[in-house]
């Protein structure tokens, strides 16, 4: 019954959407990364992008406005990991904050002895455990370029990844995945991706997902969809795991599959 009330408000928000032909288009042309989606696929991306806007607040901080146009290339985005897991999967949490450029957090941690420290961290983006996404506008504007670097995939990635907790590279698995396979393909990457950064060999991955297991599912989550050969090539087990995950092959759909 829920269902079917869902439906038919979702049907109801999409029908009434007022983003225009020129719009998308011009949204589309600027996102190199959704070339090789199907026609399907593109409705149902604009679909998920029309639920996106209507449910979240967009806002600006430091004075950036946050215009219709900026809004729908960060959801577009935001939605193509979520392309065949549905708007719910965002579910939870409600507003994305756009920064200019860069910006700086501080944050009060205490030690095992007790003791306060003020940490410091310049940032492009974060994702707060039902809170919001914060984004960096500067990083965002051609974060759909393909450079195997995607600023917004890789914190809506930490969202899917809060659905159970907090951040820990371990999202609810669907009913037809094997844990263990998750946990052997994850963890093993991990340890060898570790490794691979501290002898300065570089295979096309950021570093930075060698921080922790939350930021190697960020990290890799952003290779996925940008540069998937990379992660077929190096950890085919894990990108195995991400296509039964994200419920997409980006390596057909970018016609690279050899
Ligand atoms: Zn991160």
């Amino acid at each position: 019954m829920f269902d079917f009330f869902f439906k038919w408000r979702h049907r109801r928000i999409i029908r009434r959407s007022s983003i225009s032909e020129k719009q998308w288009q011009d949204a589309f042309s600027s996102l190199p990364l959704l070339a090789g989606i199907n026609a399907k696929e593109k409705q149902q991306l604009q679909e998920l992008t029309i639920l996106f806007l209507h449910y979240k607040a967009f806002e600006g901080a430091q004075g950036f406005v946050v215009t219709q146009s900026n809004a729908l290339i960060i959801a577009l985005q935001a939605c193509l990991p979520i392309l065949n897991l549905g708007i719910n999967s965002f579910s939870g949490w409600y507003s994305v904050i756009v920064y200019p450029a860069g910006f700086v957090t501080r944050r009060v941690t205490t030690d095992e002895s007790g003791v306060e420290h003020v940490v410091h961290s310049n940032l492009a983006g974060e994702s707060w455990q039902k809170g919001p996404v914060v984004l960096a506008w500067d990083d965002t504007e051609n974060a759909g370029i393909i450079d195997g670097h995607n600023l917004v995939i890789h914190e809506f990635a930490h969202k899917l990844d809060m659905q159970n907790g907090v951040a820990n590279g371990f999202p609810p698995l669907h009913a037809e995945m094997d844990t263990e396979l998750w946990v052997e393909a994850f963890s093993a990457g991990y340890k060898d991706f570790q490794q691979k950064c501290e002898k300065g060999k570089h295979i096309g991955i950021n570093c930075y997902a060698a921080t922790d297991p939350a930021e190697f599912f960020a990290g890799l989550s952003e290779v996925f969809f940008e540069h998937p050969e990379v992660i077929f090539r190096h950890y085919n087990n894990i990108y195995d795991q991400l296509r039964l995950y994200y419920r997409q092959d980006p390596l057909l759909r970018l016609g690279r599959k050899s």
